[in-house]
């Protein structure tokens, strides 16, 4: 059997690391890997295919630093020209970038069976790209792999058949677990001379390009007595300078990191400020309290049970919560056990 993975994104290199291991103990399937280049900066791309041995992309598409229907488009265009060359039996996709829905949508015109892993997650506000992406891409997508029941739900609601779904876990926790033996301290770590800190990431276009909500953010941040650690990624870096944000000085801004100096970071942060959706999956796994940069997120199970908060950009809420985080304790089964990799491949092998 022949898949193709479309992958574009830094979390969707992280997620096939696992994927792409699992496949490993089944000779039968060939795996041919197209990189859309949506994500193409050393530390937010080549980094993370060193580190986690990703097979290498066979394709390297050159779509990224466009604006979403420039970028979607040539995807489309380019994926397709690579689906009638390959002649794949599935065409796989992680998440929710654009990325994901070009790829889905070139298979799915040509009659190709769309894979679909993170399937069914919702924050149900449109305005997100994430969002439409996410729909778009389930509503076309012939295997449904799921991380929760809640997922599970989203789908049927929106009528998707429910032979089509398979609830497996997240991926995301077979990540956490294999590479949490191979963290590594980063080499800049101590001339930050600080011992306790928080972590922070910021990315989400909701904050990003609104600069009220950026500046408000930073002047929430501003508020908290651990100093935090801020690895930045590209799109907030090129905003900040633009709106002429001046960051605060407990706040040291570093340079996106590899997964496995992210997870050092994780494991040994006081706890998580984010507006990313993998980062407050990540805090849960490994036991951190998580104050969310948002008013609203996929990943309900988390807030339901109280580990993670969402305060959006509001300072108030972001002060509130940075200076009385209460450490909650619980189950991290949650998101499956760690094995969801493995149950995907081995679907896969059985019945296509
Ligand atoms: N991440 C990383 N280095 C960083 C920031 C994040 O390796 O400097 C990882 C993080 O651990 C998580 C993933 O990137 O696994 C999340 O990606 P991102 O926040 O870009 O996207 P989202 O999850 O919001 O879609």
């Amino acid at each position: 059997m022949k898949i193709v993975t479309i992958l574009g994104a830094r979390p969707q290199f992280i997620k096939a690391a696992a994927f792409s291991r699992a496949l490993k103990i089944y000779p039968n399937i060939e795996e041919v890997i197209v990189h859309t280049g949506q994500h193409y900066d050393q530390n937010m791309s080549d980094i993370f295919f060193q580190e986690m041995d990703i097979p290498k992309p066979k394709y390297q598409l050159n779509t990224g630093g466009k604006s979403h229907g420039a970028m979607t488009g040539q995807q489309l265009e380019k994926t397709e020209e690579i689906l009638i060359i390959e002649k794949p039996d599935i065409v796989l996709v992680y998440g929710d970038t654009n990325s994901t829905l070009a790829g889905a949508l070139a298979a799915v015109k040509l009659h190709i069976p769309v894979v679909h892993i993170e399937a069914g997650l919702r924050s149900f506000n449109r305005r997100m790209p994430e969002e439409i992406n996410r729909i778009l891409t389930d509503q076309i997508s012939s295997y449904l792999f799921v991380p929760s029941e809640e997922a599970r739900k989203n789908l049927l609601n929106e009528g998707v058949d429910k032979n089509k779904i398979f609830v497996v876990g997240d991926i995301m926790y077979d990540v956490s677990l294999y590479y949490k033996k191979k963290k590594v301290k980063p080499i800049w770590f101590d001339e930050l001379n600080i011992d306790k800190f928080i972590l922070c990431t910021i990315h989400r276009a909701e904050n990003t390009d609104v600069p009220h909500k950026l500046k408000n953010i930073f002047e929430g941040l501003s508020t908290s007595k651990s100093p935090i650690v801020l690895p930045l990624h590209p799109r907030t870096l090129d905003k900040i300078k633009k709106v002429g944000i001046s960051i605060p000085t407990n706040v040291f801004i570093v340079e996106p990191v590899g997964y496995l100096e992210m997870v050092w970071l994780e494991i040994n942060s006081e706890f998580i400020i984010t507006d990313s959706g993998g980062v407050q999956k990540e805090a849960y796994f490994h036991g951190k309290q998580c104050i969310t940069l948002r008013d609203e997120t996929e990943w309900v199970e988390l807030v339901q049970s109280g580990v993670n908060i969402l305060v959006g950009n509001d300072i108030r809420k972001i002060k509130s919560a940075i200076n009385n985080v209460q450490f909650t304790c619980i189950d991290n089964n949650i998101y499956g056990q760690g094995n969801t990799a493995g149950q995907i491949a081995n679907f896969l092998e059985v019945n296509i």
